[in-house]
């Protein structure tokens, strides 16, 4: 509203200025006052509605923008970051270095078969909240798919990556314990690879898929690095 008025406020004041200038010396003071009325009035019939339409327009774009960019980038249920963002913003900072997670749920597949499917979803935003505040804040918490999500780590070393994969492990086995009033006893299994530099997101997930496959293979409930 305070827009529309002003933008017919300064519709009005550049006809009425304009039109002053032109008839002021010209047109004696009835006609003169009647192109007045005429040039401040008609800007401020059109302009004041017109404006009030383009702002409403405006603003429904910008919130469809908001949402659109929202579905992109955040996973829906767990609301850590969606796959293809998630792995578009690792790419854009791999110059740092540091190291890449890739995190799997331990036999998922039993809690949606002894508990049903919205037991299933519940425990993986209970991963995604774990996950999100156990990660450092310069981190990256991604759902790469079903019941396997990845962190990325920009400019963290051996020590600290290591450090942070024990953490969620064992905050995975204090907050998963219980889920949705179920006995669930959650773990997660954890591949770890390093970025060296030249290295790409491809190279590095693989090798952070190899360290996961190892992680449940020799248990799981643990976190296996792949050195190069
Ligand atoms: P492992 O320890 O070897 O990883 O065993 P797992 O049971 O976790 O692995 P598997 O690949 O056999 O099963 C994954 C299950 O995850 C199967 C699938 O139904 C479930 N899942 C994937 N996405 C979703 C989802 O969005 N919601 C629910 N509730 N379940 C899902
Ligand atoms: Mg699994
Ligand atoms: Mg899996």
């Amino acid at each position: 509203m305070i827009y529309a008025s002003l933008i017919s406020l300064v519709a009005m004041s550049c006809t009425g200025g304009f039109v002053h200038l032109v008839t002021y010396s010209l047109l004696p003071p009835p006609e003169y006052a009647f192109a007045m009325l005429l040039a401040v009035g008609l800007p401020l019939i059109i302009a004041f509605p017109i404006s009030i339409l383009a702002l409403r327009i405006v603003k429904i774009i910008t919130d469809a923008v908001e949402r659109i960019e929202t579905f992109v980038k955040f996973d829906a249920l767990t609301g850590v970051l969606a796959r293809s963002y998630f792995i578009e913003t690792a790419r854009q900072r791999f110059a740092e270095g540091g190291a890449l997670l890739l995190i799997d749920a331990d036999h998922f597949k039993r809690i949606n078969d002894t508990h049903g499917h919205d037991v299933g979803d519940e425990a993986l935003k209970v991963i995604g909240s774990t996950l999100s505040r156990t990660v450092p804040l310069e981190g990256l918490v991604g759902r790469i798919g079903g019941e396997e999500f990845a962190v990325f780590l920009p400019g963290v070393a051996h020590t600290e990556a290591h450090r942070v994969a024990a953490a969620i492990c064992a905050e995975m086995r204090r907050s998963g314990k219980v889920v949705a009033g179920k006995p669930l006893e959650m773990t997660l299994s954890i591949g770890l690879a390093l970025v060296e530099p030249g290295s790409t997101v491809a190279i590095i997930l693989k090798r952070a898929d190899d360290g996961l496959y190892l992680a449940k293979a020799e248990g799981r409930d643990r976190v296996v690095q792949i050195h190069p």
